[in-house]
């Protein structure tokens, strides 16, 4: 049990009053609720409505959530296993060295500021004497080794269709601001982050020592150049489609198919291994992007690279680049109103960088054996539970079901740290060095770890793709697996002291939620051994398709902001994923309680008790311009939704809080999608 939990108990033991005693084992606050709420009304305002008002967002924040406060805990405790380190002599080149100079590198922005734009000058001047389209690509190449964008990106991780075997992929890129429809869509909102976009443009290049006429006409082509590439571009949703993002050719065809990228030179320049074959993500893009390389100018070119370069420095370098950079992303785009200390900031950039080194220190401290125990039974029941549900399901004929089975009975389940660790001997961290040098330097370091295990090798199933302090969960496709950092299994997600309505209802339908990920509408695509491979019949497919339609309708149809409706087609997987996360729980849950009955607490029934807890997870507050910024670029629902949009589609909600037709929530069952 960790320090914090044990604290909040304390405090509740100490109000003396009869609830706070019950509240040692339900894991429920009742402050964090509103019991003037009509349950079946507004599910997320009953069950954390006390959480809202006492959580009103801080400067530093677009959205703050139960999740957060679970971050800023992390945070706290990382940043005090940094500082012992920091406060210690190291050796050269020891882990212990890495991480303290970065975080004093991280800290000491009195330095970046009397380095002005210096760090980034040098490679500022090497793109303006570019004179060649070959040159540019050559330093597309070497920038893309330090993580600065390009037209296209480029990767190495498992084939679609042959899941044990890594490729090569090339997939579309070159938008800094992320989504196509910032460049092309005409609403007032729009409008208005794109006009905030072009100052901050402007801003950049000034602060290279431009004149207001070069750094307004830059501004012009950089948008210029954006918007061609944002009409090329796929939209997030269409993105979501693996199918199509699947198009394996030879390297002999790439060569073929678009010559006008000399892709020899550019894969040497980044420092690929000779490979046979690779994947293209979106041909059409790759298509378009030869033309727009073909038929810009280079000076053109050679401005878009220029800003690429500077946009992503902008957030590394002296103050003055930081507020542009905050002013533009964080105020603008999601409506902050400070930035994050730079405290915070420094941590963070510690823990991506050498994450598994930190990783293993936390989990040291902060993750006991028996947190590990349950959480595996756990996994067990909610594996079990899927399997019922799934032989519960009347649309499904038996072949389908037990393909269904198979899959489900060979997930790898990685709970809590990696069984071996990353190794960083061949990262250097020098602070005689800028920031910024050395973060080009552990960019390196991981692109070239990438090509060194995994260009022309089979796929690594031991490979963790979060760190194990991270607060979250995920489901990896091609290898069938779902995992569970140490940093999600603590309060308000998991709680060693509560029973099992709380567990159930926080982590199990987090795990649940992570197993139906390999049943929504992507993951079902994949087969027990992770590769794109079609298991349903027919009819199958088609009978999942209609019900997973109810969904996405249901969620195109909530209004998120009075102008703005979410993306029931972006979300669905998501949506998919909750929905069956939840079902599949309960159901865990009530076999559980057939060997270990719970008792009504307060009032409250377990089964009540179990949606008051999942709805405990999603409590939060999000300005206006987050919520826009979200529903263009997540493909999860918003906190609210998640609750009053995923529940009046649990049956076993309705009979829990005796929702009727005369409740706001309610939704007769016709239109209740059923499906896991
Ligand atoms: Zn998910």
């Amino acid at each position: 049990m960790n320090k914090r939990i044990n604290l909040v108990l304390i405090l509740a033991v100490a109000m003396t009053s009869a609830f706070a005693q019950i509240n040692l084992k339900t894991g429920l606050k009742s402050e964090n609720m509103d019991l003037t709420q009509n349950p079946g009304d507004n599910f997320y305002e009953y069950a954390n409505g006390g959480w809202v008002k006492a959580h009103p967002l801080s400067p530093e924040y677009a959205r703050f959530g139960t999740f957060n406060e679970l971050d800023e805990l992390n945070r706290k405790r990382i940043k005090e296993l940094i500082q012992e380190l920091a406060l210690e002599r190291h050796e050269k080149g020891s882990i212990g060295q890495k991480i303290a100079d970065l975080f004093n590198l991280a800290m000491d922005s009195a330095r970046r500021n009397r380095e002005g734009n210096t760090p980034v000058m040098k490679e500022y001047k090497n793109i303006l004497a570019i004179s060649s389209r070959e040159a540019w690509l050559v330093n597309a190449a070497l920038l893309g080794r330090q993580g600065v964008g390009n037209f296209f990106g480029v990767y190495v991780g498992a084939d679609d269709k042959n899941s044990s075997q890594n490729i090569v992929n090339i997939f579309q890129s070159g938008l800094t601001l992320g989504q196509k429809d910032y460049y092309l869509e005409n609403d007032s909102a729009t409008q208005k982050i794109r006009e905030a976009y072009k100052k901050y443009i402007v801003t950049l290049f000034k602060l290279m020592g431009e004149s207001c006429d070069v750094a307004q006409a830059n501004m012009e082509t950089v948008l210029r150049v954006e918007t061609a590439v944002a009409k090329i571009s796929r939209s997030r949703t269409e993105l979501r489609d693996p199918q199509k993002n699947y198009n394996k050719m030879t390297y002999v065809e790439l060569l073929q198919k678009y010559p006008a990228i000399d892709w020899n030179l550019f894969f040497r320049t980044l420092g690929y291994p000779a490979f046979n074959e690779v994947i293209v993500g979106q041909p059409e893009f790759i298509e378009g992007v030869s033309k727009l390389f073909r038929e810009t100018s280079l000076d053109d070119l050679k401005t878009y690279m220029a800003f690429q370069l500077l946009t992503d420095a902008s957030g590394l370098l002296s103050d003055d680049f930081r507020n542009a950079n905050f002013d533009f992303f964080g105020r603008v785009m999601s409506g902050k109103e400070e930035d994050t200390p730079l405290w915070k900031r420094s941590v963070s950039v510690v823990n991506s960088v050498l994450g598994e080194a930190v990783g293993k220190m936390y989990t040291e401290k902060y993750f006991p054996a028996a947190a590990k125990e349950r959480m595996t039974q756990l996994v067990k029941n909610l594996q079990v539970a899927l399997g019922e549900r799934i032989d519960a399901q009347k649309w499904m004929s038996k072949e389908t079901k037990q393909r269904a089975h198979e899959k489900l009975s060979t997930f790898y389940v990685k709970i809590g740290y990696p069984n071996k660790w990353k190794n960083y001997d061949k990262l250097d961290i020098d602070p005689s060095l800028s920031y910024y040098d050395n973060l080009q330097r552990a960019s390196i370091f991981a692109m070239e770890d990438m090509i060194q295990k995994k260009v022309n090798k089979p796929v690594d199933r031991d490979e963790w793709y979060m760190t194990p302090q991270t607060v979250n969960a995920y489901y990896n496709p091609t290898t069938n697996e779902i995992c569970f950092p140490a940093g999600i299994l603590q309060y308000p997600f998991f709680d060693m002291e509560a029973d099992d309505a709380f567990n159930y209802g926080a982590i199990g339908v987090v795990i649940g939620h992570e197993m139906t990920h390999g049943f929504d509408d992507n993951g079902r695509q994949y087969d027990k051994d992770g590769n794109l491979k079609d298991w349903w019949t027919p009819a199958d497919a088609e009978g999942f398709k209609a019900r997973a339609k109810v969904l996405s309708d249901f969620f195109s149809n909530i209004n998120v902001l009075p102008d703005l409706k979410a993306n029931g087609e972006l979300t669905l997987g998501e949506n998919l994923a909750d929905h069956g996360g939840l079902n599949v729980s309960f159901k865990a849950f009530q076999n559980a309680m057939k060997s270990n009955p719970l008792k009504k607490v307060d009032g409250l029934t377990p089964e009540q008790r179990f949606f008051i807890a999942y709805a405990g997870v999603w409590a939060g507050n999000i300005r206006d311009e987050e919520i826009r910024n979200l529903t263009k670029r997540d493909p999860h629902a918003l906190g609210l939704w998640r609750v009053n949009g995923a529940l009046p589609h649990i049956d076993a909600w309705y009979k829990a809080f005796n929702v009727t037709k005369k409740n706001k929530l309610f939704l007769p069952k016709e239109k209740r999608v059923q499906v896991w």
